[in-house]
This record gives structure tokens, C-alpha cells and sequence, in this order.
């Protein structure tokens, strides 16, 4: 048995409504009690901003693409090398760094937690074999179903019980967390040299639209009762005019009397984009916010930008490709048969460019306008916005209008006709930054059921103390402080442990990967269906026996079951 007690912790717990109490957390085997005893370890917070650990619910960070994107920038991995200390490895660059690199960094800015935001199921091991090598977080993979020829198939026949049944094979047996859509039909339109400029135009040989794909996987989703709802990145990302797109998808979302989250769309400021071409483009952050205030049942991430170099990584292959077109650098692409594909290009956002000042103005616009910072989540879909040790900063921007206006003045002189974030009076408060980098973030990925994301007695006992003095400090003046307390942690405590201290990471972890099993009833299980045994067995490479991941590549998992409404 390990007891600790945390005394003396300003507590900020959105989700069970505790705002900067003055309190003790008694942790026992790794969860937090009721109290301990007298032989507990003692930490002293000092009366410092004590959160839940951090939840990143958007991250590229493990899997082959973002394995590709290291391949593709051997100059970024001089950046960021730090040197062996102790037991810790190694670690090298800054925007795409090593899964020791994410991990370690992660954990000095208090984060615990963080989904993959895309695994193609068919390279599930690979992405496994990375989230091992993620010690101190818990990882959670969104599985791409966007391109899936039996999941196309089953939404063409308008079968949504095979469509929900596909699902539940593929997640139990790629180890996956929930479903990612990126860009449905889209990628396997670029499959074949085309793409699709709407939610209404038929994929290629399959004859079924991204509306209908979106449609029919919400109500896969809901009818195995998956933890978390559709994750989607929305059609058209990065064109001009594409929030229109936007609000058509929104608007095929069902409202479940409120009571459940159908949607989670990711990286928003993406698609946000008014005008017609790169030379009009304007922001449209006040239409989509208009519509996600009065959709509770909408989740969205904020995918905000920040200015520097950094790589971008999406299973959006036409994408990548237009983007290419642009820049004329470096670019990956590359086919998951039967499934999805993905591409890779290196990205400078530049303050000298209008296109990258509006999207930097977007991102904020989206937090700043959404009522409900549950609605509403910190994220820049690392890297492909900017690497997420830009947290502190964009906290800080939306807790400050000050600092808004002091980099608004340096950013392009066209940015303020084209965008709204000069004229944004809110700042955010500790309460609500909490919501938007935990409370949040556990509750739209059905987390907080497993412990995550708050501090009640059960919960997991994952902690984040920083020097940071909230009584003492005026945000709205004093940023900067807000900035450098977001940046390192005095403690960051992984089930009872501390894992960092003062900035740096003290010990190995040894993280959990959590998965669904969604129970599926005999009679609908894909393999009692003799057309989808064949299929695979003909259109694979892989023979369905060897497609599942083994438990070895998981020496920690923890597996959901579910039990759906099938
Ligand atoms: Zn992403």
C-alpha cells in the first residue's frame, strides 16, 4: 500500500464544482480516498493551483505518420535534444519529437492524459508499440473509419446495425478507443485522383456521401453506447468558404434531448473560412459559434495556430495535397488499403502572412465567442497548428485581452478587417481554463467515468500543482506569469506518483492504454456475416485471423465493455 497527502492545494475542480478551495487530497494505491494515515508522504502545494492532470483530447503524437513526419524533418530533431539524466532517455526534436520527447514535455505542463487523434486500425501496432514508449501518459486511439469499404458498403444499404457491428469488430480488435472520421469519402475519392468539394457529392465506386457516412456512423456510435460520440474532422479542411460545409455538418447532428454528446468536431479554426479564394478569406468564427451555442450536443476543439515552423499530419491526403501545391516543400502521401490514407507537409505560420494572422485570430475567436467552455476545448491538434508546449501561451492569450492586443499589434495590419478578435472583450478565468484543458476534455471523451479529469474520492490520482498563486495574480495584467506557471509544473502526480517535479521528469512511468469492447449480440457479429468474412478474405492483404492486435502489444491495458441498445 503507498499513501500520499497532497496539503495545502488551491483546488480548481470543474466537475465536481470546487473553485479555488483551500484543501487536503489523501491518495491511497494510486486513487484518491477519503483520508490516510499518519505514514502517508507528504507534499506541500503551498497554496498553489492545483488541477486534475491534464487531458490533450486532439494530439498527433504515436502511430506512422507521425513516425513519417520524423523521417521528413531530421532538422527538427536537433532542436529539441535534451541529454540522458538518470533513467530518463534521450529525447530530440520540437515539433515532431520523440514519443520520449512528447511524453516527458507533456508531463512537466501537468498532462496525463491524451488521445491519438488518428490510428488507421490497419497500423494499430505500430501505433501501440508508440504508446508504450509514452510512459507517463494514458493513451486513448481515435480509429479512422472515414475511407472503410464495409462501413461504406453497410451505410449504401442503409444498415445500421451491420454499420455499428463493423465498428465494434474493428474497435475490439485494433485495441481502438472511438470512432475518427477525417474527411469521409474524401480520402478515398483521393484514392483515385479525386476529392469531394461536399458533403453531398458521391465517393467514387461507392455511391454514398459524407453526409450519409456522418449520419450513419452518429447512429452506429449511439447504438453501441460508446463512451465517447463521433470524432470528426469536417470536410474541406483549409479551403476558403468551407464554414459553410461546416454548418451543414452541424446541422446533420441530432439533439438526444441534451442528454448525450453526438459530435465531436476537431480542430475547428480549420474550418472556419469565409471568402472564395486565399485573397478573401475571412473568419467566420461568429456563424459556428452561433450554431455550437445553440447545439449542446456539439463538442468542438479549438485547433489553434501559433507562429512558427512546425509539420502538418492528417489522414486528409487531398488535403496535404492542395497544401502542397502552396509551398512547394517537402510532402508525404501515402494509401491504407480498404481503410484511409494520410499526408504529411512541413508548415511555416508567419506573422507576415495575412492567411496565417486570420487563422491565428479564428482559433481564439472560436474559445472567446462559445458561451459554455465545455463546448469549446483547448487543443492546436499537435503539431499541425503548433506543438502543444504552446498551451501556456494560448491560456494565457485567453485569459488576457491585454496580451490579444499586444500581439494583434505586431501581427499583419489586414488581420482586424478580416477577423473580430480586436473587438473581443472576454477573458477567461482559472475556472474556465480548467474546463477547457480537463473537466472538459474528460467529460467529451466519456472519461470521467474512468477516473479522469477530476479530483473526487475514486478518481484516478492524477495531479497537476502549479507555482502559481491565483489569489495573487491578475491575469488580465500579470500573463506572463500565467504563461511561465502553465509551463511547469512544481509536481506532476500520475496515480500517486510523482512523475515530475520543478519542470522536470523524475521517473519512468508506465502509462495505461484504454480501449472498448462494445458488446455486439451473436447473430450480428461481423464474423457469422459469410459476405464480410469473403470480402476481407479477398480484398485484404491481411487474413482477418492476423488483422487483430495482440494483448502483448498492450502490457497495460485497460479495456471498456459496453453495453449498447443493439
Ligand atoms: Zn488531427
Amino acid at each position: 500500500m503507498t499513501e500520499l497527502l497532497v496539503k495545502n492545494a488551491c483546488v480548481i475542480d470543474p466537475l465536481n464544482g470546487i473553485l479555488l478551495e483551500t484543501m487536503d487530497i489523501p491518495v491511497r494505491d494510486g486513487k484518491i480516498v477519503s483520508s490516510v494515515s499518519s505514514a502517508a508522504d507528504v507534499i506541500d502545494a503551498r497554496g498553489c493551483l492545483t488541477l486534475p492532470g491534464g487531458i490533450d483530447s486532439h494530439s498527433h503524437v504515436c502511430g506512422t505518420k507521425v513516425n513519417f513526419g520524423r523521417y521528413m524533418s531530421p532538422e527538427d530533431m536537433r532542436a529539441g535534444r535534451t541529454a540522458r539524466r538518470g533513467k530518463m532517455h534521450v529525447t530530440s526534436g520540437y515539433y515532431v519529437p520523440t514519443t520520449f520527447g512528447n511524453s516527458y514535455r507533456y508531463s512537466t505542463m501537468g498532462y496525463t492524459t491524451v488521445l491519438e487523434g488518428a490510428m488507421a486500425p490497419l497500423e494499430a501496432r505500430h501505433t501501440h508499440e508508440e504508446f508504450t514508449a509514452t510512459p507517463h501518459q494514458d493513451m486513448l486511439a481515435n480509429t479512422l473509419f472515414d475511407g472503410n469499404w464495409a462501413i461504406m458498403e453497410s451505410v449504401r444499404e442503409r444498415d445500421f446495425k451491420k454499420t455499428a457491428a463493423i465498428v465494434a469488430w474493428t474497435l475490439a480488435a485494433v485495441k481502438g478507443y472511438s470512432i475518427k472520421l477525417t474527411n469521409p469519402g474524401g480520402t478515398e475519392a483521393w484514392g483515385w485522383g479525386d476529392d469531394l468539394s461536399s458533403i453531398h457529392d458521391p465517393v467514387p465506386n461507392f455511391n454514398v456521401t459524407p453526409a450519409e457516412i456522418i449520419a450513419a456512423m452518429i447512429e452506429a456510435n449511439e447504438l453501441l453506447g460508446l463512451p465517447h460520440s463521433v470524432h470528426l474532422h469536417c470536410n474541406n479542411l483549409g479551403k476558403p468558404g468551407n464554414y459553410r460545409t461546416t454548418l451543414e455538418t452541424f446541422d446533420l447532428v441530432p439533439d438526444k434531448n441534451n442528454a448525450r454528446q453526438t459530435l465531436y468536431a476537431t480542430h475547428v479554426q480549420f474550418h472556419a473560412y469565409g471568402g472564395t479564394t486565399w485573397r478573401d478569406i475571412n473568419s467566420k468564427a461568429e456563424e459556428i459559434t452561433r450554431s455550437v451555442n445553440a447545439k449542446p450536443q456539439i463538442v468542438m476543439d479549438m485547433g489553434q495556430i501559433m507562429f512558427g515552423r512546425t509539420m502538418t499530419m492528417t489522414a486528409d491526403g487531398p488535403m496535404e495535397f492542395n497544401l502542397y501545391c502552396l509551398h512547394h516543400n517537402k510532402w508525404s502521401n501515402h494509401d491504407v488499403e480498404l481503410e484511409t490514407g494520410s499526408g504529411i507537409i512541413p508548415v511555416l505560420y508567419s506573422k507576415k502572412s495575412l492567411v496565417n494572422c486570420v487563422m491565428w485570430a479564428i482559433g481564439l475567436e472560436l474559445a472567446l465567442l462559445t458561451k459554455d467552455p465545455y463546448q469549446c476545448l483547448l487543443a492546436t491538434d499537435n503539431p499541425n497548428g503548433a506543438p502543444f508546449v504552446k498551451y501556456p501561451e494560448i491560456i494565457g492569450l485567453l485569459m488576457s485581452r491585454r496580451y490579444r492586443d499586444e500581439e494583434f499589434a505586431t501581427l499583419h495590419e489586414g488581420t482586424g478587417q478580416r477577423t473580430a478578435i480586436a473587438s473581443i472583450d472576454r477573458e477567461m478565468d482559472w475556472n474556465e481554463i480548467a474546463v477547457m484543458t480537463r473537466a472538459g476534455q474528460a467529460k467529451a471523451l466519456g472519461m470521467a467515468a474512468q477516473g479522469k479529469g477530476h479530483l473526487g474520492e475514486g478518481a484516478e490520482a492524477d495531479i497537476a500543482i502549479y507555482p502559481i498563486r491565483c489569489h495573487a495574480v491578475d491575469p488580465a495584467t500579470e500573463y506572463r506569469k500565467v504563461v511561465e506557471g502553465f509551463q511547469k509544473t512544481m509536481f506532476t502526480i500520475k496515480r500517486g506518483r510523482v512523475v515530475a517535479r520543478d519542470g522536470e521528469v523524475i521517473v519512468e512511468g508506465a502509462n495505461s492504454t484504454f480501449w472498448v469492447n462494445p458488446s455486439v449480440p451473436e447473430d450480428l457479429s461481423v464474423r457469422n456475416d459469410p459476405e464480410f468474412v469473403r470480402k476481407f478474405r479477398e480484398y485484404y492483404t491481411v487474413r482477418m485471423d492476423n488483422y487483430p492486435v495482440q494483448d502483448v502489444y498492450l502490457p497495460r491495458g485497460k479495456c471498456i465493455r459496453t453495453e449498447g441498445a443493439l
